[in-house]
């Protein structure tokens, strides 16, 4: 790890100038950026701790147009709120299934979200070839190792997968993201627009603007918020990473799909919403051909590279299961 300088923000607008005039990265709980820094990945001039500002951004409000959730909540505090568990479990499971129970204590909502990938060549900087690491060296994942990587909005310069879990029940359930910025303004963006595809330039991740900061997650209510899950596959049952996961949320009307919110984790570069899957479910009775159907419409446009050949499978299955478990569940009314 290499030196750096520490400023403690205690109010909004001191961590956002700090973050502006100083280039500064934002420091909640910690349990990426400094695994990052000490493996040599990011060498940030300047840390911005924000944890003093939980009074402002830790809370989570809940009430009939939704439930939002601040920036520096922390993962197991959320798992664990009532509204949360009653009303969003595909939240609730999100979180539960992801990291350690140590890991969920500290990590923050909003960092959790800006969690980078963990492609192997990307966290070892002895490979020279990481297009996302150093711009233009290429990408040794293409023809290399690439089991875990992505299928979904990959480019001929990256193939990375999105690693986190809750990130994908927010873009599926068409949650909003605000954002505050060094000015003082605020604002508020579709989350599905908060992460870039690679492109070209799979360095750039995010949307955000220097020193803009996370404030806060808008999820809006819906008919489909109770019949809701998450679904993940992984080599080993806990602490690991998604081969593939589905978020599904389902507004049946007599076993028939009135709406579908659908999501997927593992197999995509960013927080990947399934719309061709939504739109191939609704106004069908959600039976297993309706469920097959809506995989085969999700993985339409699925890229692979020899190590993971086998995802698009693996994430039809992983969709069509977690559709068939979800309109089965037990729904309070
Ligand atoms: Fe780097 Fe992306 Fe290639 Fe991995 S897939 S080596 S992160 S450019």
């Amino acid at each position: 790890m290499r030196p750096f300088a520490l400023e403690m923000a205690d109010t909004p607008a001191a961590a956002t100038n700090y973050a502006t005039q100083s280039a500064g990265t934002y420091l909640a709980g910690g349990t990426v950026l400094l695994d990052l820094m000490k493996l040599d990945v990011i060498e940030p001039q300047t840390l911005v701790d924000i944890n003093a500002l939980a009074d402002t951004y830790g809370a989570i409000e809940a009430d009939d147009d939704g439930i939002t959730l601040g920036a520096l909540v922390r993962m197991a505090e959320a798992e664990r709120h009532p509204a949360i568990r009653r009303d969003y479990p595909v939240i609730r499971d999100a979180l539960w299934q992801a990291a350690s129970p140590q890991l969920r204590n500290m990590a923050s909502l909003g960092g959790n979200v800006l969690q980078r990938t963990r492609c192997s060549y990307f966290r070892d900087v002895s490979w020279p070839e990481c297009n996302k690491r150093a711009p233009g060296s290429g990408c040794a994942a293409i023809g290399g190792n690439n089991r875990r990587l992505a299928v979904l909005g990959v480019s001929d310069h990256c193939i990375a997968s999105y690693p986190g879990d809750f990130a994908n029940a927010l873009v599926a359930l068409g949650a909003e993201v605000g954002l505050r910025s060094a000015d003082g303004s605020e604002r508020r963006v579709p989350f599905e627009d908060l992460h870039r595809l690679p492109g070209d330039t799979p360095e750039m991740e995010t949307n955000l603007v220097p020193g803009e900061l996370i404030t806060a997650f808008h999820v809006p209510a819906g008919p489909w918020t109770r019949r809701s899950l998450y679904r993940k596959v992984r080599d080993r049952t806990s602490y690991d990473f998604a081969l593939a996961s589905a978020v599904v949320a389902l507004h049946l009307e007599d076993g028939v799909v009135a709406a579908a919110r659908i999501g997927l984790g593992g197999v995509a570069a960013t927080p990947w919403r399934a719309h061709e899957a939504e739109a191939a479910l609704t106004g069908r009775p959600l039976d297993e051909a309706a469920a097959e159907h809506a995989a085969e419409a999700a993985f339409a446009g699925a890229v692979t590279h020899g190590g993971n050949d086998f995802k698009p499978e693996l994430g039809r299955r992983t969709l069509v299961r977690a559709l068939l478990e979800a309109a089965a569940m037990e729904v309070l009314p």
